[in-house]
């Protein structure tokens, strides 16, 4: 064994490349105050339980295993000095900060490093840090996908082309892989159970099969899955929705990336290499890069640079408290097939896609002025693949616009028009989504236009949005509309 220092691994720094050797010494921790305090999703406490025990399983006599009540109690029972990268939180990072016998470790597990990125922010000067700035210095830095000075095919973007709609007889893509469960899950499971019993932890969503990968070598097999047989189709359907495929060909590698088990720069040769040996098709191989070394690292990077207090920003006021059942998942109580589908996503399987999260979630989150701290904090115990640094962002800036345009150049908010175009679920619910008033009119619709009309003057001063501000100025009966929003108030559509 070498004598590096013993390296303690966060439960999101699984993979191998948190290790400086592959038999150096290890410290893992299962704090059981993390599922104590907060009500998580049934199976993300199980995904991240049962990565943390294979883990430790793998790591055998390599690793020192404390299963304790908190972090600081694991600590004190390790006398040697520790080393760890640095962790995803704020919170966990003034943690660690604060111990004498832990050294920190610059992060791991991003493709862009915290001096790169602060130089691509100062040489901005006064420019906004835009995402498709930042893609395109990570693409020239990382040399991924370019030919000599140039972005291969001559693009450096393809979002255009791949904002189709879902094909009417379904994308016709093999199912994303799946795991088999072992003992350690059913160790986990029984734990659970029993922890919930006896009144120490308590779940929202349904316990169900384990569906993402919990170690190394099941997240490498989903990766390789995904390039071979759904990537190809990735690209023209990144924002359909359909409530026969829930997936569509998204890649689900977000829980086995923020575990840490996958490193994104392999994720990312792996794509481009198919794409160079003319598997995949370019604007899929480019939509997916974008999403791992531009979005992913863009929002990491901006978690710090924003800083802790950006958790509270809440530049459109928004002060609704979460509605009990939108908080407890309740998709039955729900007619809006949409929300309800949505909903039923999240309960039964803590995870739904991106344009899910955005455009059907926030958005009624958004046009009701749900709080964006609760907003976060639920979207971030719900989903499995939810961490304090991902789920800030996306919800505070991108999702709600709480930060008055750093992440999104405009809210993200759109009527039922939108959600037609982009998926089936329209078809057989019982609102409609061209009418705005009446007994079927659509909530998303009737939701847009009062959101329009409660922050009339601050989006009249946005460019993006001057066009639907005129909209909604021209509507005769956008009064009725905002009636029929006020009476249905909290519940749900
Ligand atoms: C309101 C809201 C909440 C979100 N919460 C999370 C979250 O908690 N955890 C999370 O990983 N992503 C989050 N995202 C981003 C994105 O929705 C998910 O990364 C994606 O849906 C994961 O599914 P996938 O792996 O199939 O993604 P794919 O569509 O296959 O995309 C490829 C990869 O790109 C990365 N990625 C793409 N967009 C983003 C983004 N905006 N931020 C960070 N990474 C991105 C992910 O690692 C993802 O695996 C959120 C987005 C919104 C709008
Ligand atoms: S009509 Fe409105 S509520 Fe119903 S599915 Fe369409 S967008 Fe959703």
């Amino acid at each position: 064994m070498g004598n590096e220092h013993r390296r303690w691994l966060f439960a999101d720094q699984l993979g191998d490349h948190f290790l400086d050797e592959g038999d150096q010494p290890v410290l893992l921790v299962e704090a059981r105050s993390v599922l104590e305090r907060r009500r998580f999703h049934r199976q993300k406490a199980h995904l991240v339980l049962s990565a943390l025990r294979h883990r430790a399983a793998e790591l055998g006599d390599q690793v020192i295993f404390i299963r304790t009540g908190t972090y600081g109690e694991a600590l004190d029972a390790v006398a040697e000095p520790l080393t760890v990268c640095h962790p995803t939180s704020h919170a966990a990072a003034a943690f660690v900060s604060g111990r004498a016998k832990v050294t920190v470790l610059p992060a791991r597990g991003f493709t862009t490093t915290r001096e790169e990125f602060a130089a691509w922010a100062e040489g901005r000067g006064d420019r906004r840090m835009l995402m498709e700035d930042f893609y395109r210095d990570a693409r020239r830095r990382l040399g991924v996908l370019m030919d000599g000075d140039e972005p291969a095919g001559g693009r450096w973007n393809f979002d255009a082309d791949n904002r189709e709609p879902p094909p009417r007889g379904g994308l016709g893509v093999p199912g994303p892989w799946r795991p088999v469960e072992d003992e350690i899950d059913e160790q986990v499971r029984r734990d659970l159970d029993r922890w919930e019993r006896d009144g120490v932890v308590a779940f929202v969503g349904r316990d169900g099969p384990r569906a993402f990968p919990a170690t190394r070598a099941e997240a490498a097999d989903a990766l390789a899955c995904f390039v071979a047989r759904r990537l190809p189709c990735f690209g023209p359907y990144q924002d359909a929705m359909s409530s026969a495929d829930p997936v569509m060909a998204h890649s689900l590698l977000s829980p086995a990336l923020n575990l840490g088990l996958l490193d994104p720069l392999d994720c990312v040769r792996e794509a481009e290499a198919a794409y160079r040996e003319g598997r995949v098709p370019l604007r899929s191989a480019e939509g997916y890069i974008r999403q791992v070394i531009g979005w992913r690292d863009y929002v990491w990077h901006l978690y710090w640079h924003l800083g802790p207090g950006y958790r509270q920003e809440n530049r459109l006021s928004a002060r609704t408290p979460l509605p009990e059942w939108f908080a407890e998942l309740d998709a039955d109580a729900v007619e809006a097939r949409c929300l309800s589908w949505a909903l039923g996503q999240v309960r039964d399987h803590g995870f739904a896609h991106h344009i899910v999260r955005l455009m059907v979630l926030g958005n009624y989150a958004l046009q009701r002025a749900f709080e964006p701290g609760r907003l976060t904090d639920w979207f971030h115990r719900c989903f499995v693949d939810g961490y304090d640094w991902v789920m800030t962002p996306n919800v505070v800036g991108m999702s709600q616009h709480a930060d008055g345009g750093v992440l999104a150049t405009k809210p993200y908010a759109s009527g039922g028009a939108y959600i037609n175009r982009m998926s089936d679920f329209c078809h057989g619910c019982r609102y409609r989504p061209d009418r705005r008033t009446g007994a079927d009119a659509c909530p998303f619709t009737t939701g847009y236009w009062s959101f329009i009309a409660r922050n009339e003057e601050r989006l009249a001063a946005n460019p993006r949005m001057a066009r639907s501000v005129q909209g909604m100025r021209r509507l005769d009966d956008i009064d009725e509309v905002r009636a029929i929003e006020a009476d249905r108030g909290n519940a749900p559509p």
